[in-house]
């Protein structure tokens, strides 16, 4: 299902702290976009693949405006399979002065994206059944605002990671590398600490925040939300 017009289609919109990477803790607007090009086994936003809201740049800039936090987060499902429509809108909340990032599963080409924004670019692993959708392009395209992101939910998935990092020179980026435990694999989370202390690499231990502190976030549009066409 992809926007025929200059609008996005969205899943939901809410404000809320951000439990990911180096910006975690900071208070966010996270506009989620709808449909994904992957089907992850441990995807926790299934609902999001079917969006079901259609919103132009001047109607989400609407939903917004009172929120004076400078931090919005585009999220999914997968923004960048509407990256004609995305770029405009992103463009748009530069000019506001925002700082923008946009989390992508790494499958998607990143290129033609404002260079001011943060791309948080996905490896995924091979627990998630999508271990080998990486395109390998996107590692030309990786600027110093950037952050590469594995999610760990074995040692398999482990090894896997620090495989990629090795093979693909990934600290040669200079961007933070974060690996983040599967929080539902009980002890998961001490074993991956115990894990990259011994690979001596830089890699940052990050647990989803979000998931530990389960505070609602504020929602200004929610998936049961109707397409409103102005
Ligand atoms: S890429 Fe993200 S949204 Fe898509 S299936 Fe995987 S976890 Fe879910």
């Amino acid at each position: 299902m992809f926007a025929t017009t200059d609008k996005l289609l969205i899943s939901e919109i809410f404000y809320s702290f951000q439990g990911e990477s180096t910006l975690m803790g900071q208070p966010t607007i996270f506009i989620r976009l709808g449909g994904c090009n992957l089907n992850c086994s441990i995807c926790d936003t299934k609902y999001a693949r079917k969006p079901i809201n259609s919103l132009s740049s001047r109607e989400i800039l609407k939903l917004i405006k009172s929120f004076k936090t400078p931090y919005i987060c585009i999220t999914g499902g997968e923004p960048l399979i509407q990256k004609k429509n995305l770029k405009p809108f992103i463009n748009e909340l530069l000019k506001m002065k925002k700082i923008v990032s946009i989390e992508t599963n790494g499958s998607i080409l990143v290129d033609k994206l404002p260079k001011a924004i943060k791309k948080v670019i996905d490896v995924k692993t091979p627990s998630t059944g999508e271990g080998k959708s990486f395109d390998l392009k996107n590692l030309k395209h990786i600027t110093k605002n950037d952050e590469i992101k594995f999610v760990i939910s074995n040692k398999k998935d482990f090894d896997f990671s620090i495989e990629f990092i090795k093979t693909h020179n990934i600290q040669k980026f200079n961007v933070p590398i974060l690996f983040s435990p599967n929080l539902s694999v009980k002890g998961l989370a001490s074993d991956l600490v115990r894990w990259i202390l011994k690979s001596g690499l830089p890699i940052v231990f990050q647990p989803q925040l979000h998931k530990l502190i389960k505070e609602k976030p504020i929602y200004l549009l929610t998936h049961k939300n109707q397409t409103t066409d102005k």
